[in-house]
């Protein structure tokens, strides 16, 4: 079987160690770490022991090194990566405040990943993929899009399926040309994988059922709406699927819903039903939250299996 690809950013993230309102004075640091939603959930299905890909691009720098070291050592596919000369690798500063919303500090313009490009590897690796996993993110950038739209039909004619995180913004979804950007992708969705305040966009008004029920009817074959601390529910034609989520202490947030999104799928690739998924998913979530840096909370099915023997489910 071909692996899951993901196409979209890889950076570092480098957090502030003391709560506060930003950067204007100077801050102790703790980082790099290795990020970007697309090469957290990446890894997470690498960690998974399942075949793993993606097609990025990065600066010849240390940062673009320590993120391909910890993919490949976690099993990913990275030679689909390109390594560009004179770029930078993009790097995110965050500083939690004490409500625990966040404060960003980017330095993504001109870095490596607005750079991704249609090279001769990304598109052998993307001709042999199982799955393709759909980033919203990556959908204002041309080479991206066009990728993911290049990849759709071949895939879908050799049997493969598409998973889409919709990652947005409530501005990108009032601009005409990225509302059909996202429904494009959704009219080819087997697993959308939302969260309730996502959805909630997507239905413009609409209730959750209903707009449930209208991507049902629209084909897409599984919705995982993802709630947090809550845990997720499953709806399929089959009907819906509530699973309380695991009591931990939430210590970094991010992260949580790539890795819940990677278990999810790999554990339904797997063969394994509705539930069992979920409670899966559920634990790599969990397990992302209570550890600091947005990669640093990848499982294995080994640490999910350890994590759920000693959790306690959250009452509903
Ligand atoms: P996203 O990161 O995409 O916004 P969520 O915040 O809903 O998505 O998190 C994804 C999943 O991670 C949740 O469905 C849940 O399983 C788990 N999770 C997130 N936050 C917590 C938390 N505080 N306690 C327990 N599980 C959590």
């Amino acid at each position: 079987d071909g692996p899951v690809v993901t196409i979209g950013e890889i950076l570092v993230e480098i957090m502030a160690t003391t709560l506060g309102d930003g950067f204007l004075e100077p801050q102790s640091l703790i980082g790099p770490f290795p990020s970007g939603a697309p090469a957290i959930f990446i890894d997470q299905v690498g960690k998974l022991g399942a075949p793993a890909a993606i097609v990025s691009a990065v600066g010849d720098d240390d940062f673009g090194t320590l993120n391909l070291d910890r993919l490949r050592k976690d099993g990913v596919d990275v030679s689909a990566v390109a390594v560009l000369p004179g770029a930078a690798t993009g790097s995110a500063f965050v500083r939690y405040r004490a409500d625990g919303s966040r404060a960003f500090v980017f330095n993504m313009r001109d870095s490596a990943a607005g750079k991704i490009a249609a090279t001769a590897e990304a598109k052998a690796v993307l001709a042999g993929a199982a799955h393709l996993h759909v980033m919203g993110s990556g959908l204002p950038i041309p080479a991206v899009h066009g990728m993911i739209f290049a990849t759709i039909p071949d895939l879908k004619a050799r049997g493969g399926t598409v998973s889409f995180d919709p990652n947005v913004r409530r501005e990108t979804l009032r601009d005409a040309e990225g509302r059909a950007a996202f429904d494009r992708v959704l009219a080819v969705t087997d697993l959308f994988l939302p969260s309730g305040e996502e959805l909630a966009m997507f239905a413009e008004g609409a209730g959750e059922e209903d707009a449930v029920a209208h991507l049902l009817a629209a084909g897409v074959r599984e919705i995982v709406l993802k709630r947090g601390a809550a845990g997720a529910s499953h709806f399929d034609r089959d009907g819906r699927t509530d699973m309380p989520g695991f009591a931990v202490e939430e210590i970094d947030p991010t992260g949580a819903g790539d890795s819940f999104g990677a278990t999810f799928l790999v554990a339904r690739r797997a063969g394994l039903p509705v539930e069992r998924a979920l409670r899966y998913a559920n634990a790599a979530g969990a397990r992302t939250v209570t550890i600091k840096g947005p990669m640093e909370g990848t499982s294995t099915f080994a640490e999910l299996d350890a994590f759920i023997a000693g959790a306690i489910v959250r009452s509903p």
